[in-house]
């Protein structure tokens, strides 16, 4: 569909190269904003409707076609299903190194001067780890980068509990350092 047939659909009136109206998401009035991209139409919500949910919204009204599912090859289920599997084996490791990791991150994060340059990628590993795809890309590349402090994380996360700051404070924290 184009993005005149959606205007049309919406009632939306021509402004310029676009059209303008009432957002389908927040009911905003003048809001909801629609032109012909390069690949498609573009759509925009000037009070700050999330996109995906402008796209959702207007799939629900049958305005945008519904993502692609296409039929997985063998081999690409297969692979799919491989990497499922890795995850899995890998998953439980991971929760135990981001319970340890995220205490250490804090631990540098309160010891560090505010100027210091880690401060930048500690603050964005927390952040990549509160969701399970960003915990095992972090989990695979310190395992990858630092075999020794990675198993020792892991150990102290599956420890958690009364000994794990002991032994933040008193091993981990000299591991840190001397791998800096
Ligand atoms: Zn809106």
């Amino acid at each position: 569909m184009t993005a005149a047939e959606i205007a049309r659909q919406l009632g939306l009136r021509r402004v310029g190269t676009a059209w303008r109206g009432s957002c389908p998401v927040c009911g905003g009035r003048s809001r909801f904003q629609i032109r012909e991209g390069r690949s498609g139409p573009l759509v925009w919500c000037w009070a700050g409707c999330k996109p995906a949910d402008l796209l959702g919204e207007l799939r629900r009204r049958g305005l945008w076609p519904q993502p692609e599912r296409r039929e997985l090859t063998p081999a690409e289920r297969r692979a799919a299903a491989e990497q499922r599997r890795r995850d899995e084996r890998d998953l439980e490791a991971a929760r135990n190194f981001g319970a340890a990791a995220d205490l250490l991150v804090d631990e540098l994060l309160e010891t560090l001067p505010v100027a210091d340059l880690s401060r930048g990628p500690l603050t964005a590993m927390k952040a990549a780890m509160r969701t399970e795809t960003g915990l095992l890309v972090e989990y695979r590349d310190w395992r990858e980068r630092e075999p020794e402090l990675t198993a020792a994380l892991v150990a102290a996360g599956r420890n958690r509990g009364a000994r794990l700051e002991m032994m933040l404070r008193h091993y981990l924290l000299g591991g840190a350092k001397n791998a800096a």
